[in-house]
């Protein structure tokens, strides 16, 4: 129960007691008081936000019930004058919009669809990895087959069970393996438990449900790599040996992948059953991402909305970045929104230079917020330095500094050398400039610089709760060590 100005109220806040006897320190039994049914014009603001209470006292707890047609923050912008820039379809510029057409990649889709056929036709297509960089289309592949393996395997083909797993999310052996099974379960009772079972015993129903549904499954394993960079190659030989233990149903595996390193760490019987078809998919010129861009921008986006060389500025920029059609589609769905949030009914050039910053900031934000623990108090301990003016500082400073914030918060530190190394990948990230300078008697040291916006920076540290720890901290306090 809660008190406020003579009047006790149930911690839901749905009974409110009156009390007849006036002020009390301390709540009185419930039984001595009498309830009375709340008015529901009348809520509390504050923490408790959106409680009925009784009226009057201090005030500053009571809100007035919202009415209709009443002026909201929102008014300025739901403002129907000004010519909106998006339609309503604007999520087709999301990255899990999949096209029903996907410019300049036929080829790879007409590869793809010649080793997949033979699941159609009753047989066990290859194994297939798939390479290339982030943003060259190969998910929006993949589920664009998918569909269209779903339209044929009727009656006439062959069914196709397609099973597609984004091991960014599944990254277990178990995971991936209860997942399959599940597919293949039509009873609720019989599904695998997200934890719990051993995996031999997972394995082995799944190996089961799928023979009872027969057929061939196609199991896609995108983003395979955390898989294996996590949880090691075992589900990798369990699946790919899963066929000579399938008595009614087939299975072949699709696997896909930003990282060509990771099948270095795959034993070399799982590297040739996996790799039995091997494509790479080629990044996309800025006149290929040019195209992609107005596919989809004519379905996001209203009649002459977009200012001439906002397309192609967007396909430049994602161009250079290394042919990435992600990013070519996120520079232009953000400087769509900017241009929205300033009520403004074009989209302009400007608009397309602010979304670089802003992406490339949040990038590097990101960035940020990945990186281990030290390697965050050393970023931190050069921030601190360079806000005291010292924009230029050595490894020996930062060393000491970096020393110190271990101490505040408790962290055993590393070697000066390991720092060394921690600085060098600090500066191939960006994040600072480290260069070496020579002085006399072979001396060497670094000259170390910030490259990142300190307010956003700090607050990306702030993310990580040992950094946190430090946030009143001001490198004035520092002890001498
Ligand atoms: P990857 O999986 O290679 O990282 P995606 O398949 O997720 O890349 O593609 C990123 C974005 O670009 C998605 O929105 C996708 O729809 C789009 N895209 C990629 N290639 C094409 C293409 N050829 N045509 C149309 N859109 C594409
Ligand atoms: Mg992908």
């Amino acid at each position: 129960m809660q008190f406020l100005n003579g009047t006790f109220f149930s911690r839901d806040c749905r009974k409110v007691y009156v009390d007849d006897c006036a002020s009390h320190n301390s709540i009185p039994e419930k039984s001595k008081l009498k309830w009375k049914k709340p008015n529901p014009e009348w809520k509390i603001g504050g923490k408790g936000e959106g409680r009925t209470a009784e009226p009057g006292g201090d005030g500053k707890f009571i809100e007035e019930a919202p009415r209709e047609g009443q002026a909201t923050v929102f008014d300025l912008y739901l403002d129907n004058s000004v010519r909106p820039v998006f339609r309503k379809d604007r999520h087709v510029l999301r990255p899990e919009y999949v096209p029903s057409k996907l410019p300049h990649r036929d080829n790879e889709i007409d590869q793809l669809a010649s080793i997949l056929v033979t699941a159609l036709k009753g047989g066990r297509p290859s194994n297939i990895l798939i390479f290339g960089k982030t943003g060259t289309g190969k998910t929006a592949c993949i589920k664009y087959l998918q569909k269209e393996i779903d339209k044929k395997s009727s009656a006439d083909y062959q069914k196709v069970h397609c099973t597609y797993i984004n091991c960014q999310i599944v990254d277990t052996e178990y995971g991936i393996l209860a997942s399959i099974g599940n597919m293949f379960v039509k009873d609720w009772n019989e599904r695998i438990p997200f934890t719990g079972w051993p995996t031999e015993k997972v394995y082995n129903h799944l190996r089961e449900k799928m023979d009872e549904v027969g057929g061939i499954a196609l199991i896609v394993l995108d983003e395979i790599d955390k898989l294996v960079f996590k949880s090691g190659d075992d589900v990798l030989y369990h699946l790919t040996t899963l066929n000579e233990d399938l008595k009614n149903a087939k299975m072949s595996i699709i696997g896909i992948s930003n990282d060509s390193k990771f099948t270095e760490l795959l034993d070399p019987r799982v590297q040739t059953r996996l790799g039995e078809e091997r494509m790479v998919f080629p990044p996309y010129n800025a006149q290929e991402l040019l195209d992609i861009l107005k596919q989809r921008s004519g379905l996001a986006f209203e009649e002459n909305s977009l200012d001439e060389p906002v397309i192609s500025l967007c396909a430049a920029f994602a161009a250079q970045e290394h042919g990435d059609a992600r990013r070519a589609l996120d520079l232009l769905r953000v400087s769509g929104e900017l241009a929205e949030r300033e009520r403004s009914s074009k989209v302009t050039e400007r608009h397309v230079w602010k979304a670089k910053d802003k992406i490339e900031l949040d990038v590097q934000m990101e960035l940020v917020k990945t990186l281990p623990t030290q390697s965050k108090l050393l970023l931190f301990g050069i921030i601190l330095k360079s806000e005291e003016s010292l924009t230029i500082q050595t490894t020996g400073e930062v060393y000491d500094i970096y020393r110190e914030l271990c101490y505040r918060t408790n962290t055993q530190p590393v070697s000066q050398r390991r720092i060394t190394d921690l600085i060098s990948e600090l500066d191939m990230l960006g994040l600072i400039n480290a260069r070496v300078r020579s002085f006399g008697r072979g001396g060497r040291t670094r000259e170390i610089q910030l490259s990142v916006n300190v307010p956003d920076t700090k607050k990306a540290l702030y993310d990580d709760e040992v950094v946190r720890e430090l946030m009143d901290y001001s490198s004035s306090q520092q002890r001498l060590i």
